[in-house]
């Protein structure tokens, strides 16, 4: 594998750098948990930028043009999200959107759908969640109970999601949904494009560890989905699903090593700026080891990050195998966080708003936001069962299907 980047891609990063200093707003660039509690603001920004973005050609730069896109590279479209996941924290609203759905509707959706939603996806107008989990539909998340009968041209929906990002700022949700309760459960699923403005959607926000409300519970009551808004067959769902959860894994590789390093330089520069009996922290031998451990298994994360990118430069779908970023990534930044609290001692629990608190709580924040990392896109102990199982090839776990 061929780690450099070619010239023509250097100067295209050189040339997107350029552009972005020219033409972001300065408050876009700000961390995102300072504006916690502006949710509606946060949306605003994002649309704004995005559709700067997008009329510049900066967005879906490697999606064909008939559906908005530039027709480029895959390599430049990473090389966007590199740069925008260092310098703009604002970018994980659209993470969901760009990373998910859109590759999915791209290799499954219709051609109708696809006209209809990637260039709104693409320019900001429309923002995306995703309604997969349930309280009884997680790690098995065959288990789904959300109805979807179908009455005519329509589908009517009923039942409740739960932990939904930024579900309270969407304007659509991809949802899965039983058609089907009288067969084997992953074979009675389906696959719909939800309009969150449609009368019987009611979003409830949850508030985290971190005192942010990022995600919600969704109720649907008597949802009315025109029928061409499914997506591929019905009672196929499962398959769809599973596409959206590979594409979530190897993304979020991705557009997460250079928001590590950004995170593991702040807390470089916070070590260098602590004293501990009287010499700064970056001198005691034992936090530069723990830093350089850091540093190495970030290069760990960008190795791996580039062998998956060259499954997609191949034009193959991503596999299993996104698994093991996801636990690289979800328990590294742990670790990162963890090393941020003990170089700060007891500072390190101040929230946002205590007077006492370094960095207006950022650490704090990024700790506590941290644990839900190996949670959120299926739990380590999944992505273990599914590296076991469909990776290495060992025997079943269970007959249960994992997210
Ligand atoms: C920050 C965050 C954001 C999220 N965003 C979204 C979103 O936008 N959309 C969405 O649909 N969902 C979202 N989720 C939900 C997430 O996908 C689920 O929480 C996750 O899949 C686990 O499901 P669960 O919470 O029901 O836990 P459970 O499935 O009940 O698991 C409980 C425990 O049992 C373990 N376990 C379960 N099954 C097995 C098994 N077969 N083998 C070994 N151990 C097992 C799990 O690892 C876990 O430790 C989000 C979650 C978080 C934390």
């Amino acid at each position: 594998m061929d780690l450099s980047i070619s010239p023509a891609d250097q100067a295209y990063r050189s040339k997107f750098r350029g552009w972005l200093n020219e033409n972001l707003p300065t408050e876009f660039a700000k961390p995102d948990y300072m504006s916690l509690d502006d949710w509606n603001g946060k949306a605003r920004t994002f649309r704004e930028v995005q559709l700067k973005l997008f009329a510049a050609g900066y967005t879906g730069v490697h999606w064909p043009t008939e559906y908005g896109g530039q027709g480029g590279t895959l390599m430049q479209h990473i090389i966007v999200t590199e740069e925008l996941s260092a310098s703009h924290p604002l970018r994980f609203i659209d993470g969901l959107s760009m990373g998910l759905v859109a590759p999915t509707l791209l290799s499954r959706g219709t051609e109708a759908q696809k006209k209809e939603f990637i260039p709104k996806l693409l320019s900001g107008e429309h923002i995306w969640c995703q309604g997969f989990s349930e309280p009884n539909a997680g790690s098995d998340l065959a288990n789904v109970k959300t109805s979807a009968v179908r009455d005519g041209d329509k589908y009517i929906v009923n039942g409740q999601k739960v932990w939904n990002t930024i579900a309270h700022i969407a304007d659509y949700c991809v949802v899965v949904v039983r058609t089907n309760p009288n067969v084997p459960k992953h074979k009675g699923l389906s696959y719909l494009l939800i309009d969150m403005k449609s009368p019987g959607v009611i979003v409830r926000p949850i508030k985290q560890i971190t005192e942010d409300a990022e995600y919600n519970e969704i109720y649907f009551d008597n949802v009315e989905v025109p029928a061409d808004r499914l997506v591929g067959q019905e009672n196929e769902g499962w398959n769809i699903a599973i596409t959206t959860l590979m594409f979530e894994r190897i993304m979020g590789d991705i557009s997460t090593v250079p928001v590590f390093q950004k995170g593991l330089n702040n807390i470089i520069r916070l070590a260098s700026n602590t004293l501990r009996k009287g010499k700064p922290i970056i001198k005691d031998p034992i936090y530069r080891q723990k830093l350089a451990r850091l540093q190495v298994d970030l290069e760990v994360m960008r190795t791996n990050m580039y062998r998956n990118l060259s499954t997609l430069l191949k034009g193959e779908m991503p596999g299993p195998e996104g698994s093991i970023g996801k636990i690289f990534w979800s328990e590294f930044n742990q670790r990162l966080q963890e090393t941020a609290l003990e170089i700060m001692g007891p500072y390190g629990q101040l929230m946002k708003g205590s007077k006492w608190a370094k960095d207006d709580g950022r650490f704090a924040f990024e700790f506590l936001r941290a644990r839900g990392n190996t949670i959120e896109g299926g739990t380590t102990e999944v992505q273990k069962n599914i590296i076991g199982e469909r990776v290495l090839g060992l025997p079943k776990d269970s007959a249960r299907a994992s997210k």
